[in-house]
């Protein structure tokens, strides 16, 4: 099966999910599907359960800026979330969101099969690395994984959210997606 026929029916299995998430749409992904970067998020904003696209509120605006800072854009990298529907009110995804949507996270990077991946904040760090605890221990650390049948090198930073309440934070993303850059 090629990689698009994968994809929708990947797709269409998360539409199934949409009973949990009453009146809410699926925000599957955006970018390259052949890209060498695969940015994970959190979940989908209000914005992006209307566009029907991740990172496209306030939060996106400033991933495409950092993202333009290492010459990379939506054509360059392929982006979805952990979670591809919008929680309630904005509140963060439950554990048991977490993972149920990982395995599908697992599947969506296995069709992908990216050089490397960012993961930003710490419900991506906790679907993909099982971390807990202060992102601040793993931030800039790249970190080889098998995920389903291969190895993938994962880098974490911040989620750009955070930096509009940590401003001072933005210099290690700065770094971070640096070494991204250096990596691919
Ligand atoms: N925050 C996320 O984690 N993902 C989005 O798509 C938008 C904001």
């Amino acid at each position: 099966m090629d990689k698009d026929r994968k994809l929708s029916k990947l797709k269409n299995t998360m539409l199934k999910f949409n009973k949990n998430f009453p009146g809410k749409n699926l925000v599957f992904s955006d970018g390259n599907k052949d890209a060498k970067v695969m940015i994970v998020g959190e979940a989908p904003g209000r914005t992006e359960d209307k566009l029907q696209k991740p990172f496209v509120g306030r939060a996106g605006k400033l991933l495409d800026s950092l993202l333009e800072s290492i010459n990379l854009d939506r054509t360059k990298v392929y982006i979805t979330n952990v979670v591809n529907y919008r929680p309630d009110k904005n509140r963060k995804p439950t554990p048991k969101e977490i993972n149920i949507f990982k395995k599908l996270l697992f599947k969506h990077i296995e069709i992908i099969s990216p050089k490397c991946i960012l993961l930003l904040g710490a419900t991506a760090a906790t679907a993909v690395l099982n971390h807990i605890g202060p992102l601040s221990e793993i931030r800039g650390k790249w970190k080889n994984l098998k995920i389903v049948n291969s190895y993938f090198d994962i880098i974490t930073t911040f989620h750009p959210a955070f930096l509009f309440r940590q401003s001072n934070k933005i210099k290690f993303v700065i770094q971070d997606i640096k070494s991204l850059k250096k990596k691919i």
